[in-house]
């Protein structure tokens, strides 16, 4: 009975003429020519509200791909009196259907809505197909899978009974409703936050953000031909102030499952700690947030595998991941071979529309955050500390384009070796041999600790980094890249200023959303 049901989905590859590819492009094309409307989606109903908001390409922010109805604090409390009235059903409804509710939904992301998801999230948040892929459909698919591999773990595993007595422990959702605030960047993130509440019971209030509502729409969609009891997951597009204010003075407010910056979540967590007698009971405060992920390479490394895990690592995604390498240290003795290669990679990398699939590179997702790295950039440009050697050009004329940068820091604390960019920016700071020990306190300190990745052949180099750096990174990567952890393989996570490390698609994180009652019975 301990046989695993879930394994990873495969990854389409999306080889040129092959049939795959081709339903993606006629879906991406389709789609880019039909502007959308898009409701909110409140007690299983669609609530258009008039206030509509348009939403376009990041890569050609001139063409409208249709618009979002947007809501405000009515409509936040809307969702929660229907999540609160879905409560006590969906609590009663048995784990098994619950799960087979999320199951469902699994199949259909990996059959009949596969090219919808992905094209939704190629369109609207710049992703191109590969990027897209292994968000848009294996993770989410595998976020499902797992997830209901560790619920059947979480119900089924009983404490010791002995004669005389049977112990049990039972697994109740949280008194309440329980807030999922999401965010654009991971499609899988997104739709992961409202789902695992839902799956253990617990009815949600959805605010997705508005540059990931296309894709959300979609998973709505999905969610209900699954099978999704009205009010179970309610999505609205509000505010943030707005939702907040609702929210957060809610008496019946239980938790909150959260993936965005760290000063917004700070925030959140002042305003609860504020209104904590207003609840019911204390609520869960589950989060992950920013990184300054991190790549050190031993002069024992091998530079191509370095250079590799740099130009992946740091620019897949236009770096718009939390784990995203944005701070290297590279020995002198290696610094050259790094370096050629590195100018390989990225000069063989193309920018453009993610509707050409050779385009590697893409644009950000808006104008404030292209208005936001292009500062950091230009703070390079301006500073004698740092020297930028490849790429540091942008443009916004059609979309948000920035090109991979890497920029070289002669001081390992200059503000792009410190602070989270959030783009496709890497600073590399080349250090001296000898000072390999100051190089790992360096390393470890940084406000944040979410990824890390480590270069070394010689094993007891290795042993010592992973003991020096115990508490810099969640995720902590022996020559690979600190990016792409696997649903099932890399539970993900991270600590300090990164988040709580409730380890998203994992047991840890789904006991979160329950609350055990200890029952004993004596015969
Ligand atoms: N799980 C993703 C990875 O390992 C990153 C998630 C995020 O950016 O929030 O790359």
């Amino acid at each position: 009975f301990k046989t695993p049901i879930a394994t990873n989905e495969p990854i389409l590859n999306y080889a040129p003429g092959s049939a795959e590819r081709k339903e993606l492009q006629d879906t991406v094309a389709k789609m880019k020519a039909t502007p959308v409307d898009v409701p909110m989606y409140i007690g299983g109903k669609e609530v258009r509200t008039g206030n509509t908001v348009s939403m376009h390409p990041p890569y050609d922010h001139q063409h409208n791909l249709g618009h979002f109805h947007k809501g405000d604090g009515s409509h936040v409390k809307m969702a929660i009196d229907a999540a609160l009235a879905a409560k006590e059903s969906w609590a009663n409804t048995s784990w098994e259907h619950r799960a087979s509710v999320f199951l469902k939904a699994a199949e259909l992301i990996a059959g009949p809505y596969r090219a919808k998801l992905n094209g939704a999230t190629m369109l609207a948040q710049s992703k191109n197909a590969f990027q897209a892929e292994i968000d848009s459909a294996c993770e989410i698919i595998d976020f499902f899978r797992y997830n209901v591999q560790f619920m059947r773990q979480i119900y089924t595993e009983q404490p010791e009974s002995g004669p005389g007595v049977w112990n049990k422990l039972e697994y109740r959702p949280l008194e309440g409703f329980v807030f999922a605030l999401t965010p654009f960047n991971f499609t899988a993130i997104a739709g992961n936050l409202p789902a695992a509440p839902a799956m253990m019971g617990n009815t949600v209030v959805w605010k997705a953000a508005d540059t990931q509502i296309y894709s959300a729409r979609v998973i709505m969609e999905i969610l209900i031909e699954a099978g999704l009891p009205d009010g179970v997951i309610n999505l609205v597009y509000v505010g943030g102030q707005e939702a907040g204010d609702v929210i957060f003075s809610h008496r019946d407010f239980a938790g909150i499952h959260f993936t965005g910056s760290t000063a917004v979540f700070e925030n959140i967590w002042k305003t609860i700690g504020n209104n904590i007698s207003t609840y019911k009971s204390y609520p869960r405060i589950v989060g992950e947030t920013g990184g300054k992920d991190f790549i050190i390479a031993h002069e024992s490394a091998d530079p191509i595998q370095i250079a590799t895990a740099i130009s992946r690592g740091a620019f897949e995604f236009q770096g718009q991941k939390c784990s995203a390498a944005s701070r290297a240290y590279i020995p002198k003795s290696l610094w050259p071979a790094v370096k050629e290669r590195l100018e390989i990679d990225v000069k063989s990398f193309k920018m453009g529309s993610p509707e050409d699939f050779t385009n590697f590179v893409n644009a950000v997702i808006s104008e404030k955050a292209f208005d936001s790295i292009a500062n950091y950039i230009d703070g390079a440009k301006n500073s004698s500390d740092a020297e930028i050697i490849l790429g540091g050009g942008y443009d916004k004329s059609k979309g948000y384009f920035i090109e991979p940068t890497v920029i070289v820091a002669k001081d390992p604390k200059f503000t792009t070796m410190c602070e989270e960019i959030f783009g496709p920016v890497i600073t590399i700071f080349v250090y001296e041999e000898n000072d390999f020990e100051a190089t790992l306190d360096l390393v470890d300190d940084n406000a944040y600790a979410l990824t890390g990745a480590i270069f070394a052949k010689d094993r007891i180099v290795i042993e010592h980094m992973c003991k020096r750096l115990v508490n810099a990174a969640g995720n902590f990567y022996i020559n690979d890249k600190p990016t792409g952890a696997v649903v099932g393989q890399q539970p993900f996570g991270g600590a300090r200023k990164s988040g709580t490390n409730d380890k998203a698609g994992a047991m840890q994180n789904l006991m979160r959303w329950v609350s055990a009652r200890t029952m004993k019975e004596t015969f």
